[in-house]
Formats: structure tokens, C-alpha cells, sequence
């Protein structure tokens, strides 16, 4: 289905591994820090197969069914994986508030920091795992950074459940206190990401001054104004007013367009579309471009 490279599909299935060891042994042993690690991780593993699927579908063409291209298919993975976190976070604050006011605490077998040390380790080699792939980029980057901070989690579990196996199982739950605060900070990650995949975020003033100075540059053009961008997903879509001599051959006014889209397209990689609109100038009419 998706043609991933191995370096990625291992850590993939690691982190399968890892839902697997820790929501079982979370059950088998009565420790809900590893339930709640194996629920958060089962987040990653939606994440990832879904980021896999939508960002193929978001390259695609434009076709009848979507002409202006499928860029925004990318923010379905972020809104699946956003209801399935919000979702597991309300259990598990509601398990957590109840287990805490009601002060019933359930002992944990000694089998439970295994368990936790089994899948802290799949966490370790998938990182290992990743960083030997050689991949770089941004999206690379983001990964591992994601991996890392789910060692930092699994570390609390195994620290928690083994307090808790030794001690007291108040651990247990402070060590899912850790975990739903990994979670809830994993989710207003996505919740940001879906805001500026679906609410047409600019791409900055530095972009629009960078636009205002390569279309200036375009032999021919007198003048440029509203340039409007704005950024889907990683990719920007761009619209702009530009102002040639109102003697000009439409032929030679079309040609300044095309100019200008290749000038953009070169000098600021990652504008997905240029739409150019030409109007005529007139040598010292400012109240003119109020009207236009
Ligand atoms: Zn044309
Ligand atoms: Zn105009």
C-alpha cells in the first residue's frame, strides 16, 4: 500500500509492539500508567499510518472531483488522530479524578515494571532505529523529537509502576498523572496543526516582502499590490495584483505573468500557485488603485 523505506517501517512496528507490551500488561498487572502509555501510543501508531496515507493522497493532481488539488487531505490524519487523543484523555482523567477521590487503590503485580522495561526498550531501538535511517528534514526531525520525548514517558512509566510495585500504588498513578500530561500536550500539537491546515494562515510578512521584491524585479511591471498568501499543510498559495503599461500587447502583458509565476516558483520554492492578475497603470492616478 505505502512504499516506505524499511527505516521507517521498523520503528513503525516497534511502536506496534510497544501498544501491544504495555496496554496488555497494563491490564494483566492492574497498572494504569502502562494502560494509559499504551492508549497514548496507539495515538502514534493512528499518526503515522494516517500521515503515511493522507500525505500520498495530498501530492496527487488535481482532478474533477478536487481542482484545486488535494493539499488539505493532510490535516485528516492530524483530525483523526486529534478525536482519538481527546477521546482517550477524557477516560483517562475520568479514571484518574475517580480512582483519586475515591482512594481505592489496586496493588500492582511485581510483573509490571517488566512490562514497562520491555516497551521503554522498543521506544530505544526505534530511536536507534531512526537515526541510523540517515533521513534529514524537517518532518525527520519532527519524528525524532517525538520519539525521544516518548522515551522521557515511557522512562516516568517504568520509574512509576516500579515504585509502585515496591512501594505503594500511588505511584501507579502518579506515573499516569505524567502520562496524561505527554497526551494533552500531544493533542494541542495536533489541535495547532489542524488550525493552520484549515484557516488559511499567512505565511509570514517576510514572504510577502520577499513576493513584493522578485515581482518588482520582473522587467516590464510598474507596480504590485495585494498580494494575499496564505499556507496550507508545508504549501503556500499566492494571489497578486500587477500593474503594466495600459498600451501593452496582451500578449507581451501574458508574457510578464509567466514571468512572474516562474520567477516565484524558482526563487520561493514551496508556493504550490501563482494566480496573476493584470491591470493597467497610470502614471500618477493613486486614487485610481483605490477603486481597483
Ligand atoms: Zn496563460
Ligand atoms: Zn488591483
Amino acid at each position: 500500500m505505502f512504499r516506505l523505506s524499511r527505516s521507517l517501517w521498523v520503528p513503525f512496528l516497534l511502536n506496534c509492539i510497544k501498544v501491544i507490551v504495555s496496554t496488555l500488561g497494563g491490564i494483566f498487572t492492574g497498572s494504569l500508567a502502562l494502560i494509559a502509555d499504551g492508549l497514548d501510543s496507539f495515538g502514534n501508531v493512528i499518526s503515522s499510518f494516517f500521515t503515511a496515507f493522507f500525505v500520498k493522497k495530498a501530492i496527487e493532481p488535481p482532478d474533477e472531483e478536487h481542482p484545486y488539488g488535494h493539499v488539505r487531505f493532510e490535516a485528516l490524519s492530524a483530525i483523526i488522530t486529534f478525536s482519538y487523543m481527546l477521546s482517550m484523555l477524557i477516560i483517562l482523567v475520568h479514571t484518574f479524578i475517580e480512582r483519586w477521590i475515591s482512594g481505592k487503590l489496586f496493588s500492582i503485580s511485581e510483573g509490571a515494571p517488566v512490562f514497562a522495561l520491555i516497551s521503554l526498550t522498543s521506544n530505544i531501538m526505534a530511536l536507534w532505529f531512526y537515526k541510523r535511517s540517515g533521513h534529514s528534514g524537517l518532518a525527520v526531525k519532527t519524528e525524532e523529537l517525538h520519539i525521544v520525548s516518548d522515551i522521557f514517558e515511557g522512562s516516568a512509566v517504568f520509574v512509576g509502576v516500579l515504585l509502585a510495585s515496591m512501594f505503594s500504588p500511588i505511584w501507579d498513578l502518579i506515573a499516569m498523572c505524567i502520562v496524561i500530561f505527554f497526551m494533552g500536550w500531544a493533542s494541542v500539537k495536533s489541535f495547532i496543526e489542524i488550525k493552520n491546515s484549515v484557516t488559511d494562515v499567512s505565511p509570514g510578512s517576510d514572504y510577502i516582502r520577499m513576493v513584493n521584491h522578485i515581482v518588482n524585479s520582473v522587467e516590464g511591471v510598474k507596480e504590485v499590490h495585494k498580494i494575499r498568501a496564505r499556507k496550507i499543510g508545508e504549501k503556500i498559495f499566492l494571489d497578486l495584483h500587477v500593474l503594466v503599461d495600459p498600451s501593452m500587447s496582451v500578449k507581451r502583458a501574458h508574457d510578464i505573468a509567466d514571468e512572474v509565476l516562474r520567477r516565484i516558483k524558482l526563487e520561493l520554492p514551496g508556493t504550490e500557485d501563482v494566480v496573476v492578475h493584470i491591470e493597467p497603470y497610470y502614471e500618477g492616478s493613486g486614487w485610481y488603485l483605490i477603486l481597483v
